[in-house]
């Protein structure tokens, strides 16, 4: 068999015009055997794929600037470059923004820029975007949808994608910029293998790119419900998105069957050119309308809402894991008994693996990485013996049971970056390794010799949680901030809540979330009062959704947004919204 790079295509350079044209053919059987002879080989693969990059990209200034001389092994280029994060790479990447067409990053010029999503610092920051990146999007969406296929086939029928595209724009030097998920809608490419993986999507484009995403949003439910008994999957990027939709929908619900009934867009809807699209699909249906009205007075807190509104739903589609897990049990309540499918894993560099055990539940979702999409090297997490921090290792040398922090060489110009991502191997598929998503490396809450990571916070949020659910409510959303005005610094939980607790089960949940942290050098600063009591602030309903309109108006797109599980001290208008909105606060008494 021929297991050079080029026989799994890595990078296959192809014309663009002339692929629109084709009819794009996909056999799930096939792609999974190309799958498996790589992964089979993925050492291999790994070299290959290296060398195609240097190879087209040698000559770069970037590349030329190491000394690599044309060299394109491992040993040399590990050697010669260096690992760098997205501030190293910013000066490279802003002359590319502002118009200078040379080779700097890449061997032919970056025409588009992605603005990656940028939650944690609390702006969005710009990445290459080409060809090469769409391309593997689409072997991770057909690898991963072949594998979901022989677990959970579906046939003809449409997909109730709740995307939505952000606004893309031109940059100084004339480069279209947009979200990388923008990016990739607006590619043909994109719609034709969503025919091919019968999942188109039930919204005309101009709901998935209208500039006002309330406005798209509620018109994807609208397509969805006309066309309920064709829609086989619910998918978002990120589950967020599903959550957040249904959640409109039990306020919007009644609105949505007015329209129904009379065929009439609510005026709420004022993009003329959503307008028109959607007033092509709408006519007055009664029945339908009575149907669905029925169906949402039948049901109790909304349990099972989905395969009632879609009674053909094969399974719900999106990525589920790291920041999204806090999300999982609103979802489940949705979804009554239908399976949740956990997406891959990928980022607006490029992508990494791809979840092939879709029948594993979100939590234990794994990613197979695909081994000739870019260049990965990993940074073992164990401290090594002197306190450095170790040598990155290829993929090849990973252990089981290790975690790593990923390192990304790709074909769009980015060369041992560091994604910022800690992932621990759990197992390997043939010889490449299944990675599961931790955190991102960031620490989130540190104060003094306290480490604590948006893991370790999710966990804390989930046992308070607990103490809550106990009084029929829950935790909407919440994020973090360390107050250092105070004389210790202390922890700050911000709570959105779905409705009127009393002041003694708060004082319980504060007191819950303080000891929840297990960290020892939080335990010992607590008990020594070198970090001062945590504070519980509840936020008033809506306040999340006001974060989430803010990072829209900065150019987020919603398919890609992440809630910020820490506020940094610079994100002043974050900061601002939630201590405008803040209902109640507590202190705990735990320590
Ligand atoms: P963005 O650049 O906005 O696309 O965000 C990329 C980041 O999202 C990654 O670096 C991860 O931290 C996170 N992410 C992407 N895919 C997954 C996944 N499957 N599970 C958990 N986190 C993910």
């Amino acid at each position: 068999m021929d297991l050079s790079a080029e026989s799994f295509g890595v990078a296959p350079r192809r014309n663009m015009g002339m692929l629109e044209e084709m009819p794009l053919s996909l056999d799930p059987e096939d792609v999974i055997a190309e799958f498996e002879a790589m992964t089979r080989d993925a050492g291999r693969v790994q070299i290959e794929t290296l060398k195609k990059i240097l190879e087209e990209n040698g000559r770069t200034e970037y590349l030329q600037r190491w000394g690599l001389d044309g060299r394109t092994d491992p040993e040399s280029y590990k050697s010669c470059v260096p690992l760098v994060t997205h501030e190293d790479l910013e000066p490279y990447i802003n002359r590319i923004v502002d118009g200078d067409d040379s080779s700097i990053l890449t061997g032919n010029p970056i025409t588009t820029i992605s603005l990656s999503s940028g939650t944690t610092r609390g702006m969005p920051k710009f990445v290459p975007f080409n060809d090469e990146l769409m391309e593997s999007t689409m072997q991770i969406y057909k690898t991963s949808y072949s594998f979901r296929n022989r677990e959970f086939p579906i046939g003809n029928g449409k997909c109730l994608q709740l995307i939505y595209g952000s606004r893309q724009f031109k940059t100084k030097g004339g480069l279209a910029a947009g979200t990388a998920t923008t990016n990739v809608y607006r590619n043909p490419l994109f719609k034709r293998t969503m025919k091919a993986m019968h999942s188109p999507c039930c919204s005309p484009e101009e709901v998935i790119f209208g500039p006002d995403f309330h406005q798209s949003l509620y018109c994807h439910l609208l397509c969805g419900l006309i066309q309920r008994e064709e829609v086989q999957v619910i998918s978002s990027t990120f589950a967020h998105s599903i959550v957040f939709a249904f959640r409109t929908f039990e306020q919007d619900w009644e609105e949505l069957c007015t329209d129904i009934r009379e065929g009439v867009l609510s005026s709420r809807i004022s993009v003329p050119s959503v307008r028109t699209a959607m007033s092509k699909l709408l006519k007055p249906n009664p029945e339908l309308a009575d149907l669905i009205h029925n169906k949402c007075q039948g049901l109790s807190n909304w349990y099972g809402l989905i395969p009632e509104l879609f009674p053909n739903t094969r399974y719900i589609y999106g990525i589920m894991t790291g920041s999204m897990e806090p999300y999982l049990k609103k979802l489940r309540h949705y979804a009554g008994e239908l399976p949740l499918l956990s997406a891959d894993y990928g980022s607006s560099e490029g992508w990494i693996g791809v979840n092939v055990n879709p029948k594993l539940p979100p939590e234990m979702a794994t990613f197979a990485v695909l081994p000739n999409i870019g260049y990965f090297e990993f940074i073992p997490l164990r401290q090594s013996l002197d306190g450095l921090e170790a040598k990155p290792v290829g993929l090849a040398e990973v252990k089981a049971g290790e975690e790593y922090e990923v390192i990304v060489t790709s074909f769009a110009g980015l060369y041992r970056y560091r994604l910022g991502d800690v992932v621990k191997v759990k197992g390997f598929h043939n010889s490449t390794p299944e990675l599961q998503f931790i955190c991102r490396r960031n620490l989130l809450l540190t104060i003094n010799i306290d480490k604590n990571t948006e893991k370790d916070l999710q966990l804390a949020v989930e046992a308070a949680a607990k103490v809550l659910a106990e009084n029929r409510l829950e935790v909407v959303d919440f994020t973090s901030r360390i107050d250092s005005s105070t004389e210790p610094g202390h922890y700050v939980i911000f709570w959105e809540i779905s409705g009127e607790a009393s002041d003694e089960v708060l004082e319980e949940c504060c007191n819950c979330l303080d000891k929840s942290f297990l960290d020892a050098g939080y335990l010992s600063s607590r008990k020594v009062k070198a970090i001062g009591a945590l504070e519980l602030r509840i936020v008033k309903r809506g306040t999340f959704h006001k974060i989430l309109d803010h990072y829209v108006g900065l150019g987020a797109a919603v398919s890609q947004f992440k809630t910020p599980r820490c506020v940094g001290p610079t994100n002043n208008k974050v900061l601002q919204i939630l201590c405008n909105n803040v209902v109640k606060s507590y202190s705990s008494t735990a320590f």
